[in-house]
């Protein structure tokens, strides 16, 4: 019998694998995929989720195989400033800063530091079942018992659907592209990720290590062909732009629907509990999706630091991190409806830019700040 098995190896629960190891907990992750290998696409962690690193000791592996991104702008589409974050202010403050990474690098880390050993891949859960513990039957037949499952299994959680029967997925109508490419930006872009804004569109970019650039493109799903071209879609946008994506080959670019989850009212049940997008997915408007798992993992721990009592534990996981994740999935979700705005986006930048720069600064302050 497993005393702890968590399901996925995805960032949130690689993240609580290490966290347990800290704690000298015995665990098992059992993941559906044959290798840990995520979707070709870089990530931002932020200075929350560094924090966190931090305190596992692998903030420096992370920012030596990242890049450090000091400064984030929102910009039109001929690159003039929309809005901007005084992130230096902020890693003072935090004592660390935003690094963009590629996920299978940062996957890799998290993966080495807990140990191959505790992870079992092409482990699909099938079935979940509640007797005295819980039975866990996965695809290739392998069946386990476990006193304590942790759902780190995404948005489309089998445990989430067959533990708590819901989890309405809501689809925000935009398609969005991410690239990689091999691409030398301008020296004043190499430590800066920037956001443009166009009408209906989006493009972002950010270098993630000495030679890659990762970006991504979204448009409204009205402006959607199967055949769409992306370099005839952004024309009108700065050619920096253009030269990013005539820069990547096809097969390095993913497409898919920007989705997220409904809140749920609970995300724990007795001796499980689930963390990450399995609990409160968001749209990645705020680049917060797995920030907030690692900050899961990180309360699941600190609550562990005094109290054994898994039950409890969760209980007030929950209490203390709903209001902070429920405020992010709804402000992204609007966030992601300003950007794609198709009309009057002279008057959207006007009041974008009017925003006093402290207010701005302190709802990001409120992101980066750990809760416990
Ligand atoms: C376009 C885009 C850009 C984003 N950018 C950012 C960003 O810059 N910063 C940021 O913080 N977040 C970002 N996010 C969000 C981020 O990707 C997610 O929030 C994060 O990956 C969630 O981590 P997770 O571990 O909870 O779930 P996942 O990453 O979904 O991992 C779940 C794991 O569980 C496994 N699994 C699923 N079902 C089973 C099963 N039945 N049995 C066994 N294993 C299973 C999966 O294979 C997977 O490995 C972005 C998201 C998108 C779509």
């Amino acid at each position: 019998m497993n005393p702890i098995s968590i399901i996925g190896a995805g960032i949130g629960g690689l993240t609580l694998g290490n966290i347990l190891k800290q704690h000298h907990l015995d665990f098992t992750i059992y993941e559906s995929a044959p290798e840990i290998k995520p979707v070709g696409a870089g990530i931002m962690m932020a200075v929350n989720a560094m924090q966190i690193f931090d305190k596992l000791g692998l903030k420096e592996k992370i920012e030596s195989r990242g890049n450090k991104i000091h400064g984030i702008f929102i910009t039109d589409d001929k690159l003039k400033i929309i809005s901007t974050t005084n992130v230096l202010a902020l890693e003072k403050k935090f004592n660390s800063c935003n690094v963009a990474i590629h996920r299978a690098e940062l996957q890799n880390i998290l993966a080495e530091n807990l140990g191959f050993g505790n992870i079992k891949l092409n482990h699909s859960l099938q079935q979940i079942q509640k007797k005295e513990n819980y039975i866990l039957e996965f695809e290739n037949d392998f069946t386990t018992e476990s006193k304590i499952v942790f759902g780190a299994d995404g948005i489309h959680s089998k445990i989430r659907n067959q533990v708590f029967g819901n989890g309405n997925i809501r689809n925000a109508g935009q398609k969005c592209w991410r690239g990689l490419t091999d691409f030398e930006l301008p020296e004043k872009y190499n430590h800066h990720a920037l956001e443009i804004w166009g009408k209906g569109k989006r493009f972002g970019f950010v270098k993630i290590s000495d030679k890659k650039v990762y970006w991504y493109a979204l448009v409204n799903e009205n402006k959607f062909t199967e055949n769409i071209d992306l370099i005839e879609t952004f024309n009108d946008f700065d050619s920096l732009v253009l030269d990013i994506l005539k820069a990547t080959k096809p097969e390095n670019i993913i497409l898919n629907d920007i989705i997220d989850l409904a809140p749920i009212p609970k995300w724990y049940a007795e001796n499980l509990c689930l963390i990450g997008d399995a609990a409160h997915a968001t749209t990645p408007n705020m680049g917060q999706g797995a920030c907030q798992s690692i900050e899961d993992a990180y309360v699941i721990g600190k609550l562990l630091e005094k109290n054994r009592d898994f039950n409890s534990v969760f209980e007030e996981f929950q209490n203390i991190r709903r209001k902070k994740v429920d405020e992010i999935v709804k402000n992204s979700w609007t966030i992601g409806k300003i950007s794609q705005r198709e009309k009057r986006n002279q008057i959207r930048n006007f009041l974008m830019r009017s925003i006093p720069k402290s207010i701005n600064q302190k709802m990001v302050e409120k992101i980066l700040k750990l809760e416990i």
